[in-house]
């Protein structure tokens, strides 16, 4: 990526804020507007696999649904394959899966037993790390495949939510923190 800190500016200036959804006291970051915009679009992907080019990732996992948008041409670019980290009974086959809890209640992630080979070298993305509680769990899917995780990639970071505590030591990159 020729001009990180350019890529960072006209993805950051096109992330809307909406309040209080899904639920008040929320401050949700909409990435739609990158998404729409051919030049955003081009450069927060290339963000996000760039720290990983040199990195001989054989599998990205993307983490339903937003992370699939920007999984998929990192799997491309990268030369690995795609697998889908999903919300429980969306996959049709055997799967593993992991419990995480949330901020109300808790959460599920699966994916398919065969999606990843023991020894992989795997990279997780999602659009965005909050509390991490969700890249946590993709991480333990991708050791329980008994595969390496060689570390994260983000569009976007909250900080003040310490995502990047949760997951400790973990190769952790982000285009744009709040
Ligand atoms: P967490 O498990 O807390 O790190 O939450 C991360 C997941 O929730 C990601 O898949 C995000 O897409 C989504 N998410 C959490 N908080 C926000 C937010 N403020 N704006 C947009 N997406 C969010």
């Amino acid at each position: 990526l020729a001009d990180l800190d350019a890529a960072r500016k006209t993805v950051e200036a096109l992330i809307r804020d909406v309040h209080d959804y899904p639920q008040e006291g929320i401050v949700f970051k909409d990435l739609t507007p990158v998404l729409a915009a051919p030049e955003a679009l081009e450069q927060g992907v290339q963000a996000i696999i760039d720290p990983y080019r040199d990195a001989a990732i054989d599998r990205v996992v993307g983490i339903e649904a937003r992370g699939f948008l920007f999984a998929v041409p990192a799997a491309l670019e990268l030369g690995a394959g795609f697998v889908p980290a999903r919300k429980p009974g969306k996959l049709p086959h055997e799967t593993v899966s992991v419990s995480y809890a949330l901020e109300y209640g808790t959460g599920s992630l699966e994916m398919h037993v065969d999606a990843i080979e023991k020894g992989q070298r795997v990279l997780i993305v999602d659009d965005l790390l909050a509390t991490g509680g969700t890249a946590d769990a993709a991480r333990q899917l991708v050791i329980a495949a008994g595969a390496e995780v060689v570390g994260f990639s983000f569009l976007v970071e909250l900080d003040f939510l310490a995502g990047r505590r949760r997951l400790d030591g973990a190769r952790i990159e982000s285009l744009v923190h709040f």
